[in-house]
């Protein structure tokens, strides 16, 4: 009898599907890799189970046709944390498995590790080869002391050499060389002095140390309040130390924008000897690949959020720098959060989870308060000198803006060049402006496929919306009335870069927003600023994030007031976190920060709170605020997300589905709504919202529901369940 296979599939259908594997096939296990027919196509697979029996009937089963034996096998640990995805976020198993594979290893093209180096192996290190095999001999000496390169042995016509050595068994091929600091290849003395060599702890690194230390070894959630340049990534750096001096492994999870190389060599230089692997979306199909395979032999793995799949059987702490950050919620597809899905494979592995941020998300905030997870706060910089910076308003009340700018905000730029100190320029807005304006008939840059403005980017002289990608050249008229004099509307980082070009002629000027900055730019950039080559920094988000400018002196900060009453309940959230950022850049080395945020609410407690530099009290006022509006973290919401060709089938889709829902006392169902953003890409969205103060009864109500709305008809172009949605 050829044994049954129980296979997950990527399909939007909630089960496993049964294959029998014929005799010659080779080995499977649960985790295997198996391409299968299904329907009229082919599709690889997760092998789930081995059976002796189907309740499928014989005729009807079908035959694997290929186990992909080139690749590993998913470990058990791997299908425990997808499982745990698949419940939690209401998502096909099968879709789980293969959503979080790198894309090279789903492909059932044949596919190759790529193995250009040549090691010696364990025998071959102690071997003596026939003495008159010279040149084998030589070749052995030479991979005793280093592993040697495919690519410089076929130009040295050793081939045939390093086949034979293969052959004995004394080399093989690896797809990277072993690094030294491993069992097998100490590091030299000299290098590991250099782990050491980190500056003494502050008295409150100490602090959190001490209570660090003792508790890796088994699961806790461990919060670190640490406000800005408090020096929580060299306490990472510390807690690692530890972990791999006890063999095991560190994953560090970092958001999609602050992996920058100089994290990277700073922890490579951190880990001299040690294997630090890197993934994220700025790498190369292959080296994505590559840096997931060589996972398991890595000893820190320092990623965006889908590292929290990788393979890592030597876990020993999971870190989540920036908690808070927005990065870490997937938007599309499998919508999880990669710091929720790093608490829970920290659980299953009984680990510790290390999650930081000088500004906490609330719901890590409020579970911190309530002792679930253990909080330890930094609040001092580790700088001595470096004291946090003095945060003045400019009241647009009563202080008019030229071209965006107001005259104290011009004034401290140009003092701040007078001295020779740097600026920061923070503006959430890239292109040229928000849109194009008709004066005469009030026509304002509609995208033709989005309920949305087409952003002006006048160095590409182009019309782009920022949402579906659409793009068009400027029009030299207005294209509902013909007049010719369009103007742009508002401000956005290129126009503001030209302005202060204009106004600052002396000033060097760089701006950093998603349009600007490529891969590898970040280095670059780095260097002209630590390097004295730029005066002012113009950008936005993207320039607040993990970079360190000793002399940066000036913050100043632009038209934030649209967050400040936005529908949106988490708006305020997030942007105290991006102001405290943005904040934290000015001021780090011994020179005192300033910075000056322009705004027409300056009474805003949003900005009490900014000023003192008092975290802690503004999110204790929004937790009580959250609590009283029952908002989360105090409820758990799902959000069934629509989009159809019209916003009536949307809606009738939402209505069906309320409908269908279970009773339940503890789970409220809101009424379906046009979603805030109701068209992109030329398709109507709306949303149905349900909200319960319990999880596990929303978990249980969602499980219910879910398998009714496959029923609902008719059907419309796509729907989907977002769990703990952040963006709505
Ligand atoms: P955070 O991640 O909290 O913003 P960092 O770990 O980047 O802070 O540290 C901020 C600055 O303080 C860095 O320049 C770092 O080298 C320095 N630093 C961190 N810990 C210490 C220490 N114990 N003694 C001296 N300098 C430190
Ligand atoms: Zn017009
Ligand atoms: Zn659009």
């Amino acid at each position: 009898m050829s044994p049954i296979l129980q296979v997950a599939l990527d399909t939007p259908l909630h089960q496993a599907f049964d294959y029998r594997l014929p005799e010659g096939l080779g080995t499977v296990q649960p985790g295997s890799l198996v391409e299968v027919p299904f329907g009229r196509a082919r599709q690889v697979g997760v092998v789930l189970n081995l059976h002796s029996d189907s309740a499928v009937h014989a005729h009807r089963l079908r035959d694997v046709i290929r186990v992909l034996d080139d690749r590993p096998a998913l470990s058990a640990d791997t299908l425990r944390l997808a499982q745990f995805c698949a419940d939690y976020y209401h998502y096909p198993l099968g879709a789980v498995l293969l959503a979080t594979l790198p894309p090279r290893l789903k492909n059932a093209a044949p596919f190759a590790a790529d193995t250009p180096w040549l090691v010696a192996t364990e025998a071959g290190r102690t071997a003596e080869p026939p003495a008159r095999a010279k040149a084998q001999r030589a070749l052995l000496d030479a991979l005793r002391t280093a592993p040697q390169r495919r690519d410089s042995l076929r130009a040295q016509k050793q081939g045939r050499h390093a086949n034979a050595l293969v052959a004995a068994g004394w080399a093989a091929w690896a797809s990277r060389p072993p690094d030294f600091g491993t069992a097998d290849h100490p590091a030299p003395a000299s290098l590991r002095e250099a782990t050491t060599n980190s500056p003494p702890a502050t008295s409150e690194q100490q602090a959190a140390l001490d209570a660090l230390l003792p508790a890796l070894g088994r699961f806790a959630v461990h919060l670190i309040h640490g406000v800005t340049g408090s020096g929580k990534t060299e306490l990472y750096l510390r807690l690692i130390d530890a972990v791999l001096a006890d063999g095991k492994q560190a994953l560090v999870l970092i958001p999609e924008i602050a992996l920058t190389p100089q994290l990277e060599q700073h922890f490579r230089r951190r880990f001299p000897g040690r294997r630090v692997n890197t993934l994220h979306s700025g790498l190369g199909e292959k080296d994505r690949t590559e840096n997931w395979l060589g996972a398991p032999d890595c000893d820190v793995l320092l990623g965006t959020r889908l590292s929290v799949f990788a393979p890592l059987p030597r876990l020993g702490l999971v870190v989540v720098d920036e908690e808070h950050d927005a990065s870490f919620k997937q938007q599309d597809g499998l919508r999880y959060s990669a710091r929720d899905v790093a608490i829970a494979r920290g659980k299953q592995a009984n680990v510790p989870v290390v999650l930081g941020s000088a500004t906490p998300s609330l719901e890590s905030y409020a579970q911190a308060l309530s002792g679930r997870y253990r909080l330890i706060a930094l609040t001092q910089r580790a700088i001595r000198q470096a004291r946090l910076p003095d945060i003045e308003l400019v009241d647009l009340k009563h202080i008019p803006l030229d071209n965006g700018l107001t005259r104290p905000a011009l004034t401290a730029l140009a003092e701040t060049l007078a001295r020779d100190e740097q600026s920061l320029v923070f503006l959430n807005r890239r292109g040229y402006a928000p849109a194009l304006y008709c004066p005469s008939c009030a026509w304002v840059s509609p995208c033709p496929r989005c309920s949305a403005r087409l952003v002006l980017h006048r160095t590409s002289h182009r019309l782009k919306c920022h949402h579906c990608g659409f793009e068009t050249r400027i029009p030299p008229e207005c294209p509902s009335c013909g007049n010719p004099d369009l103007k742009a509307l508002g401000q956005g980082t290129q126009r503001l870069e030209e302005t202060l070009a204009a106004l600052l002629p002396t000033a060097r000027i760089r701006r950093i927003d998603r349009d600007t900055m490529r891969p590898r730019a970040w280095a670059e950039l780095g260097e002209a600023v630590h390097g004295g080559e730029v005066d002012i920094l113009v950008g936005t988000q993207m320039l607040a994030k993990g970079h360190d400018f000793p002399n940066m002196t000036l913050a100043l900060i632009l038209d934030t007031d649209g967050a400040l009453y936005s529908p949106d309940f988490r708006a305020t959230e997030r942007l105290f976190a991006q102001l405290m950022q943005v904040a934290g850049r000015a001021g780090r080395a011994d020179k005192p920060g300033r910075v000056l945020i322009q705004t027409a609410f300056p009474d805003h407690p949003l900005f009490r709170y900014l000023q003192r530099h008092d975290y802690p009290g503004y999110a204790r006022d929004l937790l009580a605020e959250r609590k009283q509006l029952e908002l989360p973290p105090f409820t758990r919401q799902v959000l069934l997300r629509a989009e159809a060709v019209t916003m009536d089938a949307a809606l009738a889709f939402l209505h069906r589905a309320a409908a269908l829902a279970p009773d339940s006392a503890e789970v409220s169902v809101f009424g379906a709504t046009p979603a805030p953003m109701a068209r992109v890409a030329n398709l109507e969205r709306a949303q149905l919202l349900i909200q319960s103060a319990q999880r596990l009864a929303l978990q249980a109500f969602v499980r219910d529901w879910r398998p009714q709305l496959d029923t609902i008809r008719p059907r419309i172009a796509r729907w989907s369940l977002d769990v703990d949605p952040l963006v709505f």
